[in-house]
């Protein structure tokens, strides 16, 4: 093994996307893997989605979708995140499915639709209530027109309608049941101008588990494809069926001993209260581990558990291991599935004030990811 790696389970990404596919029902799924897979290796976790059953992938950026055609996948992909100045014509050339939020990107993607001499594929983005990206109801009849006209000249092909929800996580919340209304009236609204998308899509990965009212024609899930639970009101990845892919290790690199009253690492917001041993994890917060995990994260080392001693820094923290018998090269697990007694991302979460999604998301370009499982 490498000094550390964040070990990614592809068969884990290939079943998950499985049970999502068992609660899509006769919906499609998009499989999203923005972000680098979040943090899990954007190639081959969108390969073993497809291989679990995933018909779509789903990006935020057009140049991950580019990333993932340059890699010979040839899947819808639908990249959400547009913004002046991106290569609408490349994403066009490459048959990559556009949103549309607003009148602008609905004429850079007419004119490299125009260019091209071929029909754009976008799905138009509806803000039922979130307040972040899609057009609000009073832009919203605006914005269909616009493109009923643009299809009529055969300058674009409106495949979806869309929008996504603001508590998928909190099933009950009333803010769904707002959404899901909200969502109906804008595919009337698009309707009456003549749009009749073959994809409607609304549905995180908490609205696959939690909310059939939600799933339409196509599902999006992301967290829930890594096998991490999008929030605990959902329960845990073993309640959802669900198998955590990424394995953060890491090896001790070096022991020490050192008497009490020893400060530990920058500030010495940690002091050994007796001679003890200190044992040196080469990670960091350069490597994704929060900074906050100062004096809280766990960590299991030889099959113990043990808890981060002192100010993590850019490339290293330390553990006390007292008088356990732990020598340099020993295997440090961060965080794991959990079967082995090693903590989880969700154990992480909690301890320095996060969500899942942030702990995996945020492991450094200098951790290699060793993928395994799922050639
Ligand atoms: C990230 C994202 C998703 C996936 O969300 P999860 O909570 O990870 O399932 C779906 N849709 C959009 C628009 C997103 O930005």
């Amino acid at each position: 093994m490498s000094r550390f790696a964040a070990r990614v389970d592809l068969d884990a990404v290939r079943a998950n996307v499985a049970v999502l596919h068992r609660h899509a029902g006769s919906a499609n799924v998009m499989a999203v893997v923005k972000a680098d897979g979040y943090g899990h290796g954007m190639v081959p976790c969108a390969r073993a989605a497809l291989d679990g059953g995933a018909s779509w992938l789903g990006v935020a950026f057009v140049e991950e979708a580019l990333a993932l055609r340059a890699a010979g996948i040839d899947a819808p992909v639908l990249a959400w995140l547009l913004a002046p100045g991106d290569d609408v014509a490349a994403a066009t050339a490459a048959g990559i499915d556009v949103s549309v939020s607003a009148g602008w990107t609905l004429d850079a993607v007419a004119t490299a639709a125009a260019d091209a001499g071929r029909a754009a594929r976008v799905h138009l983005k509806a803000d039922t209530g979130l307040g972040r990206a899609g057009a609000t109801v009073p832009d919203w009849p605006a914005l269909v027109e616009q493109a009923a006209k643009c299809e009529a000249d055969g300058l674009v092909d409106v495949v979806g309608v869309w929008s996504h929800l603001a508590y998928a996580d909190a099933p009950g919340h009333p803010t769904v049941a707002r959404q899901v209304a909200a969502y109906g009236e804008a595919l009337d609204v698009a309707g009456r101008a003549g749009l009749h998308p073959q994809f409607r899509h609304l549905a995180n990965s908490a609205a696959t588990l939690a909310l059939p009212e939600a799933h339409f024609d196509l599902v999006r899930p992301g967290v829930a494809v890594y096998g991490l639970s999008p929030g605990p009101a959902l329960g845990t990845s073993a309640d959802l069926g669900l198998r955590p892919a990424m394995t953060l290790r890491a090896e001790v690199a070096l022991v020490k001993h050192v008497e009490a009253g020893q400060g530990v690492s920058y500030g010495h917001r940690y002091t050994t209260t007796t001679s003890t041993r200190l044992a040196l994890v080469p990670l960091g917060y350069a490597d994704g581990v929060p900074r906050h995990a100062t004096n809280v994260g766990p960590v299991q080392i030889g099959g113990r558990r043990f808890t981060v001693s002192g100010t993590v820094c850019m490339d290293q923290f330390v553990v006390d291991v007292g008088d356990t018998d732990v020598s340099a090269g020993d295997e440090v697990v961060l965080f794991g599935p959990g079967d082995s007694g090693e903590p989880t991302a969700d154990d992480w979460a909690q301890a320095v004030g996060t969500i899942n999604y942030e702990i995996v998301t945020r492991v450094g370009a200098r951790v290699p990811r060793e993928h395994v499982g799922a050639a």
